[in-house]
């Protein structure tokens, strides 16, 4: 048996060792050997996905199972060298915190297996390769039979605003869906002197980009969260050539799969429509889709009812809104209960940022909070 206080040193250790050594999303070999060789060194067994070259997932103990999701991923960013605990990987830096999720999945690992007969089920801890990539990991892994058996998911995320001790839960949807979207517009070009004799598809695809954003709005209840927004249009070589493409791309972000289903389903009768009335070929994809993340209500009334009865009501926030950012999370809460909670990990600068740097002393509660929930579940 040994205590959280016992296993701390070598977990922050381990939370060092991957910030110094981060690794873009499906490229984290280093990262999944350090793994490997840590659970290998515990006496603990590390299996590899099988059509994935990285990442991996660790078990212990018995019966229906707890998941816990561990990302393990860095970003394309190169970190502020002034940093004390800094990256060594010129251009890739962990600046969404993942190295704190992986070691805080090894801290749980390695308390579990010292005091396994807290352990009323079994502990499947996911090392979840590229979250940050779109699609990402966690797809992939349900495909690979990751939720089987399992009979609720968590997962752990940084915030660098929040006091380090403090956890965020929002009830209900936490972070948004993020579909992409891209619209190839076609039509036969032609002369500028002469538009009426062709299709002037500049003025069309302006006209599609206000018409279809106020058409999903009209049509979509206003009580729900949208962003439909374009981040690119190009098309046209020069002056007096109406061009014979036009390309979109945009992303659309909801906290409801419903509405995201049915705003996909929009976009789909709009621009068939659309391309009917102006004799064009329009051609609309959704090369990435990841849903909202929901938070289980039960799971969510479980995490506040241990809190309180830890006497750590004080601790926990309960009034913020969801965020409009994404997390590939998303896909394990369509099929098992999930809940995803964020953690207090003040230090300064935001995430994905080169400034960011998070305090390491979030590592100890998030792990006491973890073990006791997991304890509890
Ligand atoms: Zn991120
Ligand atoms: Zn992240």
């Amino acid at each position: 048996m040994k205590s959280l206080e016992d296993i701390l040193p070598e977990i922050v250790e381990i939370r060092r060792e991957l910030h110094r050594n981060p690794e873009i999303s499906f490229k984290e070999f280093s990262t999944t050997n350090l793994i490997e060789e840590t659970l290998d060194s515990w006496g603990l067994k590390f299996t590899r996905f099988k059509n994935l070259q990285t990442g991996g997932y660790c078990e212990i103990g018995e019966g229906e199972v707890i998941a816990f999701r561990s990302d393990i991923d860095a970003l394309p960013i190169t970190e502020d060298s002034s940093h004390e605990i800094c990256s060594e990987i010129s251009g890739v830096m962990h600046a969404c915190g993942h190295d704190f999720h992986t070691s805080i999945g090894l801290g749980l690992l390695k308390y579990f297996s010292e005091n396994k007969n807290e352990l009323q089920n079994k502990l499947r801890v996911i090392f979840q390769p590229a979250e940050e990539a779109a699609p990402g990991g966690a797809e992939l892994l349900v495909k690979e039979n990751i939720l089987e058996n399992v009979k609720s998911i968590f997962a752990i995320h940084v915030d660098p605003t929040l006091e380090v001790g403090k956890f965020n839960i929002v009830e209900g949807p936490v972070q948004a869906s993020s579909t992409s979207i891209q619209i190839e517009f076609n039509g036969p070009g032609g002369h500028t002197s002469k538009p009426s004799e062709t299709v002037d598809l500049i003025n069309v695809a302006a006209f599609y980009v206000t018409q279809i954003q106020s058409f999903i709005q009209q049509k979509i209840d206003s009580r729900e969260t949208i962003a439909f927004a374009f981040g690119t249009i190009s098309g046209g070589s020069t002056h007096n050539i109406i061009p014979q493409n036009i390309l979109l791309r945009g992303t659309l972000r909801t906290h409801n799969n419903n509405v995201l289903n049915k705003c996909l389903t929009l976009m789909k009768t709009f621009t068939n429509s659309f391309a009917d009335l102006h004799k064009i070929k329009i051609d609309l994809q959704f090369p990435t889709n990841c849903p909202a993340t929901i938070n289980n209500s039960e799971l969510t009334k479980k995490f506040i009812d241990f809190m309180k009865s830890e006497g750590n009501s004080e601790k926990l926030i309960l009034d913020s809104k969801p965020s409009m950012g994404a997390d590939d999370f998303a896909f394990y809460g369509l099929y098992v209960p999930s809940l995803y909670l964020q953690v207090g990990a003040k230090g300064s600068g935001t995430l994905h940022s080169k400034d960011l740097v998070l305090n390491e002393n979030l590592i100890q509660p998030s792990l006491k909070t973890t073990i006791g929930f997991i304890k509890n579940l």
